[in-house]
């Protein structure tokens, strides 16, 4: 998108931005959001804009700010949207009872997304899963609780998950996690998505075991 502005000095700016956001940072909604105004940095690192929400609900303003890449020719990428209100995700109540770290570094994943931080969100999400598997593990033997802590992650899943299901998300999950923080790549077919989903499903099944269990704890065998 070609766009231009005026500096203070009334000298005229060209530039070129990668596209508008598709989310409001305040509503959340997804919207077309409709361009007021530009402005552009002293030195022209960073431009600035000026939208409105078009969500009937919303029609809030809101600013987009934009860096410019390492070749100057290339157009300004978008890095961040605010002002942003914190949306809290809907956790599973057992979930939210077995790791409220997880769900809390989970939502800040989120804000990274929305603000385009790509990087941080697989660190984040490896974060996410080493709680959610430490924690869900020290529920399950709280004797060992000092121990897990200080486990690696792989070494605690190995030792700590028994159900089939959360074992082997978790262990995928760590796999990708693991290459979101090294230098070099070991699974180059897979990127960010597949790990989210692997969280993701990790999560669904840690909260299927526990709701199982705890039905079958409620309601046994012939009573
Ligand atoms: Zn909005």
């Amino acid at each position: 998108m070609n766009l231009s502005t005026k500096t203070l000095e009334g000298e005229e700016v060209y530039f070129q931005v990668s596209g508008l956001p598709d989310r409001c940072p305040q509503c959340h909604t997804a919207v077309h959001p409709k361009l007021i105004s530009q402005h552009v940095s002293e030195g022209q690192d960073e431009v600035y804009l000026t939208l409105l929400c078009t969500s009937r609900r919303c029609l809030r303003p809101f600013v987009a700010t934009y860096r410019r890449g390492f070749n100057h020719r290339d157009a300004y990428r978008l890095t961040s949207t605010g002002p942003r209100t914190v949306v809290h995700g809907s956790f599973p109540e057992s979930i939210k009872k077995v790791s409220p770290t997880f769900c809390e570094i989970y939502e800040q994943v989120e804000s990274a997304k929305a603000d385009a931080l790509k990087q941080l969100v697989g660190i984040g999400l490896r974060k996410a899963l080493e709680f959610l598997v430490k924690d869900f593990s020290k529920s399950e033997h709280p004797s060992d609780a000092e121990k897990i802590e200080g486990m690696r992650l792989g070494k605690c899943i190995d030792s700590y998950i028994t159900d089939q299901n959360v074992l082997q998300c978790a262990k995928r999950a760590a796999w990708l996690g693991n290459d979101e923080t090294h230098y070099v790549r070991k699974w180059s077919d897979k990127d960010v998505s597949d790990l989210t989903l692997l969280v993701h499903l990790t999560q669904n099944w840690v909260e299927n075991f526990m709701l199982t269990k705890k039905y079958i704890e409620d309601m046994p065998d012939g009573a």
